[in-house]
């Protein structure tokens, strides 16, 4: 077998819209009724993807506004972004579009795999503030990929890292490309 692969990824996103729980989920196969608010947590984890071994650090963050500060921590080494907005709440979703323009800020544009996550899907359709399309065509204009997804679902809460992985693969090569 191939050597592991390391992969560190942060989470990043408005309070509240489920980052935690769409960690805990992948991390723990359990949808938690009362997680306490995170500080700052890592996950890690090792799986196997198709031929390759991943060992996974996901850096669970406290949450973000148009006002923060990205640390050093979340721009250097950081392989790829989990970028989570609610889609009962449009505040989160301008948020998720701050959040972007901040890391292209901090990183440029180049080798920034990410993927968009509308979560809590599983609300009743009078809660629904964000439309599917808008996430989509949010992440089109970003080149990344596109989620909407329940941290109740285990398979599509595992689905945000598998597909994080693959973008992180096509990103790079796509780098080593030009
Ligand atoms: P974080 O601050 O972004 O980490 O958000 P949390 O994971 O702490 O979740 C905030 C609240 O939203 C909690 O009460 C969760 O139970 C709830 N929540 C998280 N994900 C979902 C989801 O997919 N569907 C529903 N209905 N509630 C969710």
């Amino acid at each position: 077998m191939a050597p592991v692969k390391h992969r560190k990824i942060v989470m990043l996103g408005y309070p509240s819209v489920g980052k935690s729980s769409l960690a805990l989920q992948f991390f723990k196969g359990d949808f938690p009724k009362d997680y306490e608010p995170t500080i700052e947590n890592t996950w890690s984890k090792t799986f196997v993807m198709g031929s390759d071994e991943f060992e996974l650090d996901v850096v669970d963050t406290a949450g973000q506004d148009e006002y923060s500060l990205l640390p050093q921590s979340f721009i250097f080494g950081i392989h790829g972004y989990i970028v989570v907005y609610s889609v009962a709440c449009s505040r989160s979703f301008q948020i998720a579009r701050a959040i972007h323009s901040i890391l292209v800020d901090k990183r440029g544009k180049c080798l920034m795999p990410i993927v968009l996550v509308g979560n809590k899907n599983d609300l009743p359709t009078h809660c629904r503030e964000v439309k599917p399309e808008d996430g989509k065509k949010l992440a089109e204009s970003w080149g990344a990929a596109f989620l909407e997804v329940s941290a109740k679902d285990p398979e599509r809460s595992k689905l945000i890292f598998t597909k994080m992985i693959e973008e992180i693969d096509r990103v790079e090569r796509s780098f080593d490309e030009e």
